[in-house]
């Protein structure tokens, strides 16, 4: 959010939301080609083999099945179907990956009790292989019940699924408070969605305050409960995830865990595929748990459009590439 200018941000997240603007922006043929800096391809099989490649680089992963605000039940059973394919796949393959998910990809926008339905096949599947689920954070109306569909899941006794929480909102201090007491595994970001003033700081230099406040929070409750280490097979990732490819958050975050003596591998750094691989480097090779979430599918067009939305740079690059084509 921080390199991007506002109006360019907004219209972008705008039409991330318009079929037209979908149905036209995915019939060019650049956009794929853009697109593929930060999707790794369409099949399972290619996100396969970049999480190999990934590993090989010393890097820990996260598979997103692209997809979200399904309009019907068989879509939403569909993703729930891709979730489970990939679960097998971690285990046959033994690659060091969990997989990322968002309800309203199965099925949170048609029913509650769909989507937790799903969801529950989804981690209860990933608990028998020992396998952890994140649940992705989408915009302020799903805020709520994504939270209380995590609480319900953890009094099933599924223990093996995390949330995301997003600094630019007011109300998230409070969330993750709440949550940390309740031994969430959280992953923080800066929020991707465009959320109204009322909601949400409007000012870069909050939504960072905000965000080095929180990783505080984390990694205080953290080491009051022991400061539990990622898991060795890089598939469990500790109670702190920080999101973000801003070099001032991460550094800021170095710090403070540095300054209270909290250990590097209960200090998971994360990042999207294709942004900042130099960064995701170091701070593996400096001892960090680094996981990089790989998007794939044919559904690439939302994750895509925010992607543009964060970085004009982006926007320039896949504009010159059009009139290259
Ligand atoms: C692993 C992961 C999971 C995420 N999950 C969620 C989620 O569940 N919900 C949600 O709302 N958001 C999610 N996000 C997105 C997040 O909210 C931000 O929109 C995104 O990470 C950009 O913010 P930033 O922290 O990198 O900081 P920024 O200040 O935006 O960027 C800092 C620097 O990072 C680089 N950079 C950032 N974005 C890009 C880009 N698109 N292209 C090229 N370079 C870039 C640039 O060098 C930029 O100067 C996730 C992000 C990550 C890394």
């Amino acid at each position: 959010m921080n390199g991007s200018l506002p109006v360019l941000r907004s219209f972008f997240l705008f039409i991330s939301k318009a079929r037209w603007a979908r149905q036209i922006i995915m019939s060019w043929g650049v956009s794929r080609r853009v697109a593929r800096r930060f999707v790794v391809g369409e099949t399972l099989d290619e996100a396969v083999q970049a999480i190999r490649d990934l590993n090989a680089a010393g890097l820990n992963a996260t598979f997103d099945h692209l997809g979200e605000s399904v309009t019907n039940e068989a879509e939403a059973v569909r993703a729930t179907d891709a979730y489970l394919a990939i679960l097998a796949r971690i285990l046959e393959t033994g690659i060091r990956s969990n997989a990322s998910l968002k309800l309203s990809q199965l099925g949170l926008n048609l029913s509650y009790d769909l989507c937790l339905n799903n969801v529950r096949r989804v981690v209860q599947k990933a608990a028998e292989g020992g396998l952890f689920i994140r649940i992705d954070m989408e915009d302020t109306p799903t805020v709520d019940r994504t939270i209380e569909l995590w609480r319900t899941l953890r009094k099933e006794g599924l223990v093996n699924v995390g949330l995301v929480f997003q600094a630019c909102l007011y109300r998230t201090e409070r969330d993750v408070s709440a949550v940390l007491a309740e031994g969430c595994r959280i992953r923080l970001c800066k929020g991707a969605y465009k959320e109204p003033a009322s909601l949400a700081y409007p000012k870069k230099s909050d939504v960072d305050a905000s965000y080095d406040r929180l990783v505080r929070m984390m990694i205080d409750a953290a080491r009051a409960g022991g400061a539990e280490c990622a898991s060795a097979d890089g598939r469990r990732p500790p109670i702190t995830g920080v999101a973000t490819h801003d070099d001032k958050r991460v550094a800021a975050a170095r710090a403070y865990a540095e300054q209270v003596g909290f250990p590097k591998q209960a200090l998971e750094f994360q990042m999207l595929y294709g942004i900042r691989p130099e960064l995701q480097r170091q701070l593996a090779a400096a001892g960090y748990p680094v996981r990089v979430y790989v998007a794939y599918g044919t559904e690439w067009y939302p994750f895509f459009m925010r992607r543009l939305a964060e970085r004009p740079a982006n926007v320039w690059f896949f504009v010159s590439n059009f009139f290259r084509r």
